[in-house]
């Protein structure tokens, strides 16, 4: 008899106490609707401080398709989803977000595809309910900018949600660089990938775990990983102030020459030089570090996140060699 295959979900969880249960009940109904395949549904507590990992441990007592990772503090979203593809014993593995802004309904769609041969399945947003004006706004900007930057095409209007081939999954999990930016390295990787629309539902309860400082790490992150652009802009910065150096000198000979001696007074012309030159060399500086603190990151190698505990996983590798 052909082995079952089994599906994989990745769900970061930090303070949803209100969606827990309810993703819980979503994805389940779909999941056992699914009788050709196997499943388990991983939980990654980002290190919630409210009642989200109780409610966890209560599921996967009765349920022990439920696995848990639980954080010693909170390591954001990105690391979190990281944290549960290491622990992944399926064939097709999905990342999905908490609350249900990813209609779980779309998985049978998505593994239609992933049978047809293809390997990495991400949802594209159609339409975003239920979030505001800047948000929009600045998603938008985001991808703008990143794609212009970016020497992969990475979709906009795509988050994480996505199915991807358990093959996939391990050269990810075999990248040694921290600070994963996933929705861009599952473009990079390659692969037979293939988009598939939908609604993007409202928050099932309680409020967007993504504050504008957590969503300019995120696209900074993007940026910074995905392209060496801004530096190239430095240098570009710098022959831009020489050129505009050389037409002040011009300038200041023509006036000299031709006596024209209201340069004199000097004072706004010197001052709006200095500043706009110190401007772009802070500019430049400040580009660079960035660089520079990702490479220290990465230098000191400390891990991307501490596991407080596991719940329902085996240690060791005897689980996932069953496969
Ligand atoms: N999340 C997380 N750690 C964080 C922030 C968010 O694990 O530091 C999870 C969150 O619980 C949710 C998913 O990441 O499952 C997406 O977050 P959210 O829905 O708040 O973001 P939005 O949809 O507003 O962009
Ligand atoms: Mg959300």
């Amino acid at each position: 008899m052909e082995k079952r295959k089994k599906i994989t979900l990745v769900i970061p969880m930090y303070y949803e106490e209100k969606v827990a249960e309810e993703c819980y009940k979503r994805v389940k109904k779909v999941l056992e609707e699914l009788k050709k395949y196997d499943h388990e549904i991983i939980f990654i507590n980002d290190g919630s401080k409210d009642k989200t990992l109780e409610i966890l441990e209560n599921l996967a007592q009765k349920d022990k398709t439920v696995k848990i990772i639980s954080f010693s503090r909170n390591f954001g979203h990105q690391a979190a989803v990281t944290a549960g593809l290491k622990e992944v014993t399926g064939d097709a593995i999905i990342i999905i977000d908490a609350d249900l802004q990813d209609p779980p309904e779309l998985i049978p769609k998505m593994l239609e595809q992933w049978e047809n041969g293809n390997e990495v399945i991400y949802g594209k947003r159609k339409s975003r309910k239920g979030e505001s004006k800047f948000k929009l706004l600045t998603a938008k900007m985001f991808y703008k900018t990143l794609n212009a930057l970016s020497d992969v095409e990475i979709p906009k209007d795509t988050g994480d949600f996505r199915l991807v081939d358990r093959k996939v999954v391990d050269t990810i999990n075999g990248m040694p660089e921290h600070n994963k930016f996933l929705r861009g390295l599952f473009s990079w990787v390659g692969y037979k990938q293939k988009e598939i629309e939908y609604e993007r539902q409202e928050r099932y309860a309680g409020k967007s775990k993504y504050p504008l400082k957590k969503m300019l790490k995120l696209a900074t992150d993007g940026i910074i990983s995905f392209s060496s652009k801004p530096l190239k802009l430095v240098g570009a910065l710098g022959i831009f102030s020489i050129l505009i150096s050389i037409l002040i000198l011009i300038y200041a000979l023509i006036s000299y020459v031709f006596k024209l001696n209201h340069l004199s007074a000097g004072w706004t012309s010197i001052m709006v030089t200095v500043t706009f030159f110190a401007g772009i060399q802070l500019i430049s500086l400040g580009i660079i570090a960035q660089y520079i603190g990702r490479m220290y990151d990465e230098a000191k190698g400390r891990p991307q996140y501490i596991i407080d505990k596991k719940i329902n996983i085996k240690e060791g590798k005897e689980e996932k060699d069953e496969k």
